[in-house]
């Protein structure tokens, strides 16, 4: 991409959170230079854990990371699908032990966060994300893009030029607001997650993914993400519940605090013979709570040299595992389509066509066809009732056929995750 003179930097990345480090690393990796920017004034290791599904994986490979994440990840081996009253309903193999050419990988987002962060650091420079900044706007003219900024404590700093400004600026994104002055109000599904983890010892296969239950009754999504944390080999259990609450749509925090007594009631009965839930639960180091929130798909997303990426521009409920990993494939996309071409106005909106409609689908497909949604059925054919034989409820094909239409939408199904893995490093 050509530079103009008196631009400092070529293209401008607002927010360092997972889509905004993986830019900054894709675009080193094809030679564009970027100035990183983020609003915290320092970085915290915050969130619980998060799926890394294999298309993700694929990308953070291209990126040259994926060692660094295997090292601190669990990798996923299967996923089991258990109605609220233990009984197994399906399961299914995943990443290597599905036989895909990459792992599926659980992680705390901490750890995620800092490989990335390590690696930028170390590629760009110690001081390339500039911490304390907050981007308060963005103005442009036919020759660059102004990102305006403001320090931690809210005192105006000189405007960063550069001929691209890509905000990776999360949930909040004040670009979306910006470029979107009328956003359609965030679409509450009427349920609040809470999520926590706790310190444990290995259930199951030791790397298994459990969803258990549904929204009316209390679902729980729980997984490991770190191994051997201590010298008794215990791990660290992520888990994620949702419940139905209607009228209380809570604020979009990802830090704020809960308390177990919101929802342990639900889970009383959940004592397995692989697992005492309600005991994980209160042996919970941490609680945060969460509105299960998503924004109808955009009409657009880049304007002029301005783009969005990852949450900033399609924010979806964080169920699937897809938050992640569509924010690092918006990055890889965006990255090639910078180095190839000239003229950033076309190029933002040859990444919009690519980008916007693909992730559209994930946004809604979260609403209704994530992977647990099959417990829904189950729960509906059988009035939540314990079933005698699963086969008389759910049959095998129509579990994998459910299965297989959301790897579809996301992106994760096998053959594109082979194309995707064979693409040059
Ligand atoms: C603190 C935190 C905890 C999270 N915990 C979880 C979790 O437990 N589970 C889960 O599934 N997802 C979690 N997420 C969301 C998850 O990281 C994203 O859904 C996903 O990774 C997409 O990444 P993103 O880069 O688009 O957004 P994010 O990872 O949210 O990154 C956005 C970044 O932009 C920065 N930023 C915001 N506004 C500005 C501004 N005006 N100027 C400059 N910088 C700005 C933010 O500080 C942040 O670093 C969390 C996000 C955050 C910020």
């Amino acid at each position: 991409m050509n530079t103009t003179n008196n631009i400092d930097s070529n293209i401008i990345v607002i927010g360092a959170g997972i889509g905004g480090l993986a830019l900054a690393l894709a675009l080193h990796k094809v030679g564009v230079p970027c100035r990183v920017i983020e609003s915290a004034p320092e970085i915290k290791p915050l969130g619980v854990g998060i799926n890394l599904l294999p298309h993700a994986i694929a990308a953070l490979d291209r990126l040259g990371v994926v060692q660094d994440l295997e090292r601190r990840a669990v990798p996923t081996r299967e996923v089991c699908f258990y109605t609220r009253h233990g009984q197994l309903v399906n399961k299914e193999l995943r990443g290597r032990f599905a036989g895909y050419p990459l792992p599926q990988l659980s992680i705390h987002r901490a750890d995620l966060h800092q490989v990335l962060l390590d690696a930028v650091r170390a590629r760009l420079g110690a001081d390339a994300v500039e911490l304390g900044r907050r981007c308060t706007g963005v103005s442009q003219d036919t020759q660059s893009v102004s990102v305006h900024v403001q320090d931690a404590d809210k005192n105006p700093l000189p405007a960063i030029r550069g001929s691209v400004a890509v905000a990776c600026d999360g949930v909040h994104s004040v670009v979306r607001k910006q470029m979107h002055p009328v956003e359609a109000v965030p679409r509450y599904e009427g349920t609040t997650q809470y999520r926590g983890t706790t310190y444990w010892k290995p259930f199951l296969s030791g790397a298994s993914m459990v969803y258990l239950g549904t929204q009316k009754t209390g679902k729980l999504v729980l997984y490991p993400v770190r191994n051997n944390v201590d010298p008794q080999g215990r791990q660290l259990l992520n888990w994620v519940v949702e419940i139905e609450r209607p009228d209380e749509m809570l604020l979009r925090d990802w830090n704020r605090p809960a308390s177990v007594e919101a929802f342990i009631d639900n889970f009383k009965n959940c004592r397995f013979d692989w697992l005492d839930i309600p005991a994980v639960m209160r042996a919970a180091e941490s609680i945060y709570e969460y509105p299960m929130v998503d924004q109808d798909p955009l009409p657009f997303w880049s304007q002029g040299r301005v783009t969005l990426l990852g949450d900033a521009a399609h924010p979806m409920m964080p169920r699937g595992s897809n938050g992640a990993a569509q924010a690092i494939i918006d990055a890889l996309t965006l990255a090639d389509l910078l180095v190839t071409r000239d003229d950033p106005v076309s190029t933002l909106k040859v990444y919009e066509a690519r980008r916007l409609e693909a992730t559209g689908k994930v946004v809604l497909a979260n609403r209704e066809i994530s992977p647990d949604a099959i417990l829904r059925v189950v729960e509906e054919r059988t009035g939540d009732k314990p079933f005698d034989k699963i086969e008389d409820v759910l049959s095998e094909q129509e579990f994998e056929l459910w299965q297989a239409r959301y790897r579809a939408v996301a992106g994760f199904d096998k053959t594109h995750v082979q194309a995707a893995a064979a693409e040059p490093r």
